[in-house]
């Protein structure tokens, strides 16, 4: 079973006493490692599946990893086995402590959309700048395990003390709603675990063995649990790579890899210096790159997939250029190699410069799979149908209530809307349960007061069958009763309407597939797609398309071909990363990038690019300039243009030579 791994890697499977720190660089196996070990706990050292829980980053990742366990062993001895995220193994946490924790079984989660527009209610304003920097601090505030209580006592200035009100407010609404949100998912099971140590004993009995992928992006609440669940003994096997630590922005903490060496001095450090990924060029590239940062950790990647291509380094006239020429480049490889579109990856910074690719991508008719972007789930007529689903789940969802009731309208103004609020606010209750009080009836209209009842009545027929009757069929019922399909043609255009409509049936079918494979009700689809949004789309089919990903998003996935476009000052490094001084993370992400490619690498740049609706100048990467210039090849011109690179700074202008002396093909 061990013959396929190396014998470092071999030594962490069999690693099985105490905690393992796995750290090592791209593409060396890590994530192997824990699939090989749960399958070596099992078939060799006579664990059982239910006492063993893998978390990933992403839940692809996830089922990825289920998958390839599932290869190496029968299925029957995989039952009970979980291998899930943190937030959804924070979920399974809450939804079976949910008494202990003072929640109904029926809890609604939040997404970042509700969270802003709760933040915007209380603060009553719409400046999303505003908002957004509240919703941060707040969430900051959650995973330091700072209460709303803490945070009001030890307020500073005026600023603080405001931020612990909006605080104490939007976490009343969140209970008075029974809804958490992402952050509480992980915080709520560790401060329980805190409070009532025989509900952790429970769990640390049940959950023995814990293996822990992309370790280097755990926050500080992420580590908490961790910690709590491995308790004395420390179980464990924690795999990561100091240089691929890309999410600070969202709490994550390298320093939590030391942290590992201080709280568990028992503590076993394996390395692994073989790379299986890709050929050395790749390998040295990215090496080199990183280099430029100081280190945590010394490590040196090597690998015996022969030397390779030299990475192409394209300059382009502007965006539009660059997407065509990608585009074009990609269909002559594949001509040339005989390979697949999903052997093909294009890689990016921010979301918004997916849009130009993938014009370009339908001009030339190359499927794509977009990962990381808009998700389907955020789309609004997805969002309409699933408020009807959390509403069914949680009648004290007052933000689901809303949306359900108002789409399709049901005649139901925003007067009647108000004063049912405020009778819900009077009586501390909520808007669903506001509407089977008697007092209403003498408060709005009869024919409103009627159609809230009609609303209502049925929100519930449907919820007390919701767990008995399939998912799918279920939702089919509700649509056709909302004539859903009628409202989206009465409010859009035949084109938009009909497009929206094949969301909602791809939603039904989505649904129909979760409940065979899994057996979810209509109630755990409702929680789990909440968890589905939050870093990525829906499942996607094995199809052969090309992959477009944010970086972000590519983290740990392999691609024979990548390009990896937009290598510019302002967009890679990123210009507010530039401002704060974060570059060293830009350039981790720019390591992610490399080694995502297996066999070439195509890196691209433009002359300019708009922004905000006009064209400005941009220069090229300073990662550029970090590449081993003697592994590089660069081609492309800015059309009619010499000595493009117009930079005060010596390395710009190394480069800018470097353009006029070699005699590129211009791809303009
Ligand atoms: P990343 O840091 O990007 O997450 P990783 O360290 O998790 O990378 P894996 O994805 O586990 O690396 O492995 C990279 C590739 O190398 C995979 O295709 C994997 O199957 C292969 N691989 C890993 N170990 C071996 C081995 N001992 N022999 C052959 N192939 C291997
Ligand atoms: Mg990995």
């Amino acid at each position: 079973m061990l013959h396929k791994l190396n014998s470092p890697q071999q030594a962490a499977v069999r690693h099985l006493d105490g905690p393992l720190l796995v750290l090592a660089g791209a593409g060396s196996g890590k994530t192997r490692v824990i699939t090989q070990k749960i399958a070596y706990m099992i078939e060799q050292a006579g664990y059982d599946a239910r006492n063993i829980a893998a978390i990933t980053f992403t839940n692809k990742a996830a089922r990825e990893m289920q998958e390839r366990v599932g290869h190496l062993m029968d299925a029957s001895r995989l039952k009970g086995l979980t291998v899930s995220t943190f937030h959804s193994l924070g979920l399974q946490l809450v939804r079976m402590e949910h008494a202990a924790l003072g929640y109904k079984p029926r809890f609604s989660i939040l997404d970042s959309a509700d969270a802003m527009k709760i933040v915007s209610d209380i603060l009553a304003t719409t400046d999303k700048d505003e908002i957004r920097g509240a919703v941060s601090t707040i969430s900051r505030l959650k995973n330091d395990f700072v209460s709303p209580d803490m945070a009001l006592t030890s307020a500073q200035s005026d600023g603080e003390l405001r931020i612990a009100r909006v605080y104490r407010a939007y976490q009343d609404t969140l209970f008075a709603y029974q809804a958490v949100d992402f952050d509480d998912l992980i915080r709520l099971p560790v401060e329980l675990f805190d409070r009532e140590p025989e509900i952790l004993t429970k769990w640390q009995l049940k959950l023995r063995y814990l293996l822990i992928d992309e370790y280097q992006d755990t926050n500080v609440c992420q580590y908490r649990l961790i910690k709590q669940l491995t308790g004395f003994h420390g179980k464990f096997t924690a795999v990561g790579d100091d240089d691929q630590s890309i999410y600070a922005w969202r709490g994550a903490n390298v320093e939590n890899l030391n942290l590992l060496k201080e709280d568990f001095p028992r503590l076993e450090v394996i390395k692994l210096e073989q790379n299986y990924r890709s050929t050395s060029r790749i390998l040295k590239a990215a090496n080199a790159v990183i280099s430029n940062n100081p280190k945590l950790f010394e490590k040196q990647l090597w690998s015996e997939l022969g030397i390779g291509d030299p990475i192409s380094v394209v300059e382009m006239k502007d965006e539009e250029h660059e997407a065509e020429m990608v585009a074009m480049r990609l269909l002559a490889h594949k001509f040339e190699n005989r390979t697949q579109f999903s052997d093909y990856a294009i890689l990016y910074r921010g979301n918004h410069q997916a849009r130009i690719l993938e014009s370009q991508l339908r001009n030339h008719k190359i499927p794509y799979q977009i990962a990381g972007g808009q998700s389907f789930f955020d789309k609004a007529e997805i969002k309409d149908v699933l408020s009807y689903l959390r509403l069914i789940a949680n009648q004290n969802d007052d933000p689901a209530f809303i949306r359900a009731i108002t789409t399709p309208k049901r005649g139901i103004g925003n007067v009647t809307l108000e004063k049912l609020g405020g009778l819900a606010a009077e009586r501390k209750i909520s808007l669903f349960e506001a509407v089977f009080m008697p007092s209403l009836e003498g408060l709005v209209q009869a024919a409103q007061y009627e159609a809230l009842q009609t609303f209502c009545g049925f929100i519930n027929r449907i919820a007390g069958r919701a767990n008995r009757e399939p998912a799918g069929a279920l939702l089919k019922e509700i649509l056709t009763a909302i004539e859903f399909e009628t409202w989206l043609y009465e409010t859009d255009e035949p084109r938009p309407a009909e497009t929206k409509w094949k969301n909602v049936l791809e939603l039904v079918a989505w649904f129909d597939k979760r409940a065979e494979e899994n057996g979810d009700s209509l109630i755990d689809m409702a929680q789990k797609i909440a968890l589905v949004t939050l870093l990525e789309g829906r499942s996607e089919e094995e199809v052969d398309a090309v992959r477009l990903s944010t970086l972000h998003a590519s983290k740990g996935l392999e691609y024979g071909h990548v390009f990896l476009v937009g290598c510019e000052e302002g967009i890679l490094p990123h210009q507010q990363s530039i401002d704060g001084g974060m570059v060293e993370e830009e350039r981790r992400l720019m390591y992610v990038g490399i080694t995502r490619a297996q066999r070439s690498l195509t890196i691209t740049y433009c002359g300019k690019r708009k922004r905000a609706g006009e064209w400005s100048i941009v220069e090229p990467s300073r990662f550029l300039l970090e590449l081993p210039q003697d592994d590089i090849r660069i081609s492309g011109r800015l059309a009619g243009q010499k000595n493009v690179v117009v930079s005060k700074q010596e390395g710009r202008a190394k480069l800018a030579n470097l353009l006029a002396g070699l005699d590129g093909k211009s791809a303009n």
